[in-house]
């Protein structure tokens, strides 16, 4: 169920409304918008009896959400949700495209600092790198663990740039958050409800990506889990889902863009890097990606892929990280879009010290 107040609501008929849905035994979500306020309620089983809601002053209507994710609809806020962050001109779902870059895996401080200050040169707002990875085998690189978290920390003083990693587990999310600005809920973990559940309770965004086999509205119930919880800033990310095709190491669908942008106020994402698993695939899928509509992209970005610990195979050059940005700026433009040309003055001050 949704309450829409009228655009003449007042803050107090906001609060007295979400009194009385918690004194009936559910959970209001207030989401303000433009015109007006609407409280989403979640918590109740069938339909919410809307009369004494309806007679309330400011209450414009009751209206019966029917599809299953609720907060996470357009139905609930007609708005793009436009995740920001404070003192930082990067942002998710805005005029200006968030971009993510950086290492699959952060190996040493030397490899993250060299490869964070050219994304930031070339204009990236965000640095990813995983601390805590999740391998195929156990016998591969598993991450640095609190180590690369610090790493990360030390980048965000450098070069201004907002870090994005994974929280790979339940037990280890406190302390991925302590340091991520983003914190990134992977493919492998998108139905993981309880790990959901307590993203959903962190003051903090996340990203979350598409399941490996994921439909579009399990995606999206993903998301709702985390909503549920309190937490409304959530970015979703496509990242390409397992088909029959091999010329990839996965199928990158870019279809699910215009798709998840009319049915969800959230921001969209797509991660070129792991939905085609091949560098050379990298460039142009990310042009696409930014002529779908996409709100941001994430790339791993490597100053030596050959060597790198995980994914390698997919992670651009520095040099290629450049070119990338100078084309998806060109075809941002073309879809009413920006993307920064280079870091903030400040922080080219800074890092000429
Ligand atoms: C990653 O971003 O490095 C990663 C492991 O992504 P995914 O969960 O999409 O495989
Ligand atoms: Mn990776």
């Amino acid at each position: 169920m949704l309450v829409v107040m009228s655009a003449h609501a007042t803050e107090e008929n906001v609060r007295a409304v979400c009194e009385k849905i918690q004194s009936l035994g559910y959970r209001p979500h207030p989401i303000p918008g433009a015109e007006r306020t609407a409280i989403g309620i979640t918590g109740n089983q069938g339909a919410v009896e809307a009369g004494t809601l309806e007679q309330m002053t400011g209450v414009q209507e009751v209206i019966r959400v029917s599809k299953p994710y609720k907060l996470v609809s357009r139905d609930v806020k007609q708005e793009n949700t436009i995740v920001r962050f404070p003192d930082c001109d990067g942002s998710f779902g805005g005029h200006t495209l968030g971009i993510v870059a950086g290492p699959c895996s952060v190996e040493s401080r030397q490899q993250a600092f060299t490869i964070a200050e050219r994304v930031a040169r070339a204009g990236a707002r965000f640095f990813r790198g995983g601390a805590f990875k999740p391998r195929t085998s156990p016998y591969a690189f598993q991450g640095m663990g609190e180590e690369g978290l610090k790493i990360m920390a030390e980048i965000r003083d450098r070069f201004g740039l907002r870090i994005v990693t994974e929280a790979l587990d339940y037990e280890s999310l406190d302390l991925v958050a302590e340091y991520a600005d983003v914190v990134q809920i992977g493919a492998r973990n998108m139905q993981n409800y309880s790990l959901l559940k307590r993203a959903g309770r962190l003051r903090k965004p996340v990203l979350l990506k598409r399941g490996l086999s994921a439909t579009l509205e399990e995606f999206l119930m993903a998301a709702e889990y985390i909503l549920s919880e309190g937490n409304y800033e959530v970015i979703l990310c496509e990242r390409g889902v397992r088909t029959f095709a091999d010329h990839t190491r996965n199928t990158l669908d870019l279809s699910i863009v215009p798709a998840v942008q009319k049915l969800s106020h959230l921001p969209i994402v797509v991660d070129p890097s792991h939905g085609t698993g091949k560098r050379d695939k990298v460039l142009s899928m990310s042009r696409a990606a930014v002529a779908t509509g996409a709100d941001g992209l994430l790339i791993e970005v490597h100053h030596d892929p050959d060597r790198a610990l995980s994914d390698g195979a997919q992670s651009i050059t520095c040099d290629q990280f450049d070119e990338l940005m100078q084309e998806v700026r060109q075809i941002a433009a073309v879809v009413h879009r920006t993307v920064q040309e280079t870091m903030t003055q400040a922080v080219a001050a800074k890092i000429a010290i």
